[in-house]
């Protein structure tokens, strides 16, 4: 059920890959970047579209929506908002709702297979070993919830992401 590889997300041959996205859609560095970069400008034209209509305020930290994977071996991307990491307030939970509320659109999508990064680990600033436990405790309940849903691999693109998420998975 759940999976770690070492690795490029944009490699995988899943239903849907995990944007870590920014609120307004259009690309960013990390992850982002090497999703449209790899994917190819449908994805950006479709994050457009998104703009235009539902969500022209952009997408909240925390929610997740579909997209093409255009050129990717992946049917869709979900393009989902992870919170910065912060000393003073403790956004845990919107961290856990980035992993529950991609899972649960790429359920209604019909997703057998789903490939995470380690979401708001990398500019967002998310010590490792925290957002590993907070990621693998949202997935393992919210796939138990939703069936067809069979594989959810964490693709870590480091040996010291990879570490974090091994641990993490020992623990539970
Ligand atoms: P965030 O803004 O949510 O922190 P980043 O894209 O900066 O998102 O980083 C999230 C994680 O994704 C980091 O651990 C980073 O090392 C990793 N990462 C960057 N590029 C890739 C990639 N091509 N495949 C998988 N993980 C990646």
């Amino acid at each position: 059920m759940i999976e770690l590889v070492l690795g490029d997300i944009t490699d995988q041959d899943v239903d849907v890959i995990v944007n870590a996205a920014n609120s307004s859609l259009l690309g960013g560095s990390g992850v982002d970047g090497a999703i449209h970069r790899k994917g190819g400008p449908e994805i950006l034209a479709a994050c457009r579209e998104l703009r235009a209509g539902h969500y022209g305020g952009g997408l909240k930290t925390g929610h997740a929506v579909a997209t093409t994977a255009g050129r990717l071996l992946a049917k869709w991307v979900v393009h989902t908002v992870g919170p910065v990491w912060s000393d003073i307030e403790d956004h845990s939970s919107l961290l856990d709702a980035c992993h529950r509320n991609s899972v649960k659109v790429a359920s209604g999508l019909g997703a057998r297979t789903i490939a995470f990064p380690a979401i708001s680990t990398g500019i967002y600033g998310w010590p490792l070993d925290s957002a590993a436990s907070i990621a693998l405790a949202a997935t393992t309940e919210q796939i138990a919830e939703l069936s067809h849903i069979t594989t959810v691999r964490f693709v870590l693109f480091d040996q010291t992401a990879y570490k974090a998420f091994e641990r993490a998975l020992k623990r539970r």
